[in-house]
């Protein structure tokens, strides 16, 4: 079965909703997700969403976002996304996002690696807030269908341009989507690790595919390793402390209950500190006190975190709580410029799939739903100037369907593809 459309947008989290919205209504868009269409990472996203202060506050954000990146990130990338964040902060909360406010406007609060708070949030369910409001206006397109529980599972092309996807739909059959353009907003590779705060089923299968088809990607090696998620011994995805308890005065403690490093350092250096410190103490994990935060704070700002803090038997407002770091996101990806194109004609990547550059070694707190965000926009807006113009190619003969037999070994090629390609880069 082959269906047909102008653009096929492979995930339904931030970057694939937001890039959604941006193409005019007669342009016909098909978005696809592996498993729920609310499944993704960035409804997890706890802490905010960053937004320039004013003029004043550029070079520090510039300077802040460079400095915890290690300086390898690409400078362009950066500024374009620091200027687009009031525009973008505007149309978030035109399309219904409710950012905390009070009487003199937008609250902002912080995180680790920045000088200032420039963060807006939402409680402590920001992701949640603005993906909800994000897949609401989705639904009201008539031009935008979807299809959950559709799993890519490999690109069409010549070698030279991408001419759709093929996918496992919830039936199960395997089907051909022919687009004349196609975005992967795929997110990260989190479920490739044993503890992760990531959906299991986000297993960077964008970049496996991109790799078999020898698309240019970037800075694989590096993956971001969050210091603090709830310890436990159950299995499964780790539960995140987000950075903004330690920006509104959590500190990290030692098994005899003393400090031992500056809560507010970028993740990668506050990382390395616990894991020295939980080989010193021979702990599996270090304690996080919020003592210094008030308890009515604790309950209006984080309500989501003292929940599952209690479910798992400890309560914040009178205790320490078990930390410990986990897998988190994925700075590197698919290579893309500043339209968020790729380096195969008519394929695009954005969100935590791609690699603008704007992250460098390593990611600021709350720059990633923003430059999901930014970078999403741009990619609608250079696909829409040239949609009229794309065309349905003849493609038979250029993908061979009996590859597609064992969905799950596939499945398992994939996966170990990308852990081959970040070993090698590590
Ligand atoms: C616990 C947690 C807290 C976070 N907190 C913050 C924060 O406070 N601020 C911030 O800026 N960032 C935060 N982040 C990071 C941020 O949420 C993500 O980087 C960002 O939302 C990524 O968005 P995305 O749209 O690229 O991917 P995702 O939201 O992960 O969406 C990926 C989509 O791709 C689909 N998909 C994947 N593979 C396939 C396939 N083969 N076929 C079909 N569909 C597929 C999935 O089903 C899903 O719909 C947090 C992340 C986590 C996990």
């Amino acid at each position: 079965m082959t269906k047909k459309i102008d653009v096929v947008i492979v995930g339904t989290g931030a970057a694939g909703l937001f890039c959604a919205l941006h193409f005019p209504e007669n342009v016909q868009v098909l978005m696809i997700c592996k498993s729920d269409v609310d499944k993704s990472d960035s409804y997890l996203a706890q802490g905010g969403i960053c937004m320039l202060r004013d003029e004043e506050d550029y070079q520090g954000y510039f300077d802040d976002t460079m400095r915890a990146g290690h300086y390898e990130n690409d400078a362009a990338s950066v500024e374009v996304m620091i200027r687009s964040s009031q525009k973008i902060a505007e149309q978030l909360m035109a399309f219904g996002v409710d950012f905390e406010q009070d009487g003199d406007g937008l609250v902002f609060t912080r995180e680790g690696g920045h000088s200032r708070p420039r963060i807006l949030f939402h409680k402590d369910c920001t992701g949640k807030e603005i993906t909800s409001t994000l897949l609401e206006n989705v639904r009201q397109r008539k031009n935008v269908q979807m299809m959950e529980h559709t799993m890519m599972l490999d690109i069409i092309s010549d070698g030279k341009r991408c001419y759709g996807i093929v996918v496992q739909d919830s039936t199960g059959d395997v089907q051909v989507i022919q687009a004349k353009y196609t975005v992967f907003a795929c997110g990260g590779l989190g479920g490739l690790y044993q503890h992760t705060t990531n959906y299991r089923h986000i297993t960077g299968d964008a970049v496996a595919i991109a790799k078999k088809h020898g698309i240019a990607l970037k800075h694989v090696g590096y993956v971001q390793i969050h210091p603090t998620t709830l310890y436990s011994e159950k299995p499964g995805r780790r539960f995140l402390i987000s950075e903004s308890v330690r920006g509104e005065g959590a500190v990290l403690l030692n098994k005899n209950k003393e400090r031992f490093c500056d809560e507010l350092l970028p993740r990668d250096v506050v990382t390395a500190a616990i894991h020295r410190q939980m080989e010193e103490d021979d702990m599996p994990f270090v304690w996080l006190s919020m003592e210094k935060i008030p308890e009515e704070e604790i309950r209006s700002h984080f309500p989501n975190i003292l929940q599952q803090c209690l479910e798992e038997g400890y309560d914040p407002t009178r205790e320490c709580i078990p930390v410990v770091p986990a897998q988190h996101y994925f700075m590197g990806g698919i290579q893309v410029n500043l339209s968020s194109r790729t380096s195969m004609e008519a394929l695009y990547a954005i969100g935590e799939t791609s690699c603008n550059g704007v992250h460098g070694k390593n990611r600021l707190a709350s720059n990633s739903l923003l430059e999901s965000l930014v970078f999403a926009e741009r990619a609608a807006a250079e696909i829409s100037g040239m949609v009229g113009e794309g065309h349905f190619a003849d493609i038979a003969g250029l993908t061979d369907m009996r590859q597609y037999q064992d969905v799950n070994r596939l499945q398992e090629d994939y996966k170990k593809i990308v852990l081959d390609e970040i070993e090698k880069e590590c």
